[in-house]
């Protein structure tokens, strides 16, 4: 599978061809009789919240460079997704926390109109129950912590579908109060 339409068969480098195949157009090889399917990318995410709010990193790699989003990325083959989950937040923002400890909160499905689908499946998980001291790290400019209303008097911009967790990981953690 990719994540962008191929062009050439990853197997034998064929130049691949539109076909037909389970209703609708695939890309396909005619050299080895195979789709090559275009999938969406699986990617995880964990909104930390505390009293001062869902934990914010400002991107500082394309798509979005400079918006804020729950910290997150692309899972490993391998990887569950709360390890993923848990595994992007201590890389972004030096937080840790066991995976065992993250909870569902929302799943979505975007995109940002080039080809590339991506499925994210997001956890939220209480600030006090994670070692460490927030800090910018790879791939952010900065961190913070903001409640919709702080995050709506500040100048930022929230990155694509993050509105929604953002919400619902501030909704679960004042459910909890
Ligand atoms: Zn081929």
């Amino acid at each position: 599978m990719t994540t962008y339409p191929a062009s050439f068969c990853p197997d034998c480098g064929t130049e691949l061809v539109d076909r037909h195949v389970d209703g609708r157009e695939r890309r396909f090889c005619g050299s080895c009789s195979q789709v090559v399917w275009h999938n969406p990318a699986p990617c995880a995410g964990v909104g930390v919240v505390g009293e001062d709010g869902v934990l914010l990193a400002q991107r500082d790699v394309p798509p979005g460079r400079g918006e804020w989003s729950i910290p997150g990325g692309h899972m490993e083959a391998d990887e569950p997704a709360p390890v993923a989950a848990a595994r992007e937040l201590a890389e972004e923002t030096g937080l840790r926390v066991d995976p065992a400890d993250l909870e569902l909160v929302d799943c979505f499905h975007t995109s940002n109109g080039d080809g590339k689908y991506v499925v994210s499946v997001g956890y939220v998980v209480r600030a006090a129950d994670c070692a460490g001291t927030a800090t910018a790290r790879d791939e952010v400019q900065a961190v913070g912590w903001f409640t919709p209303e702080t995050f709506a008097a500040h100048d930022g911009v929230l990155h694509g579908d993050h509105t929604g967790r953002f919400r619902a990981a501030w909704d679960w953690f004042g459910s909890r109060a």
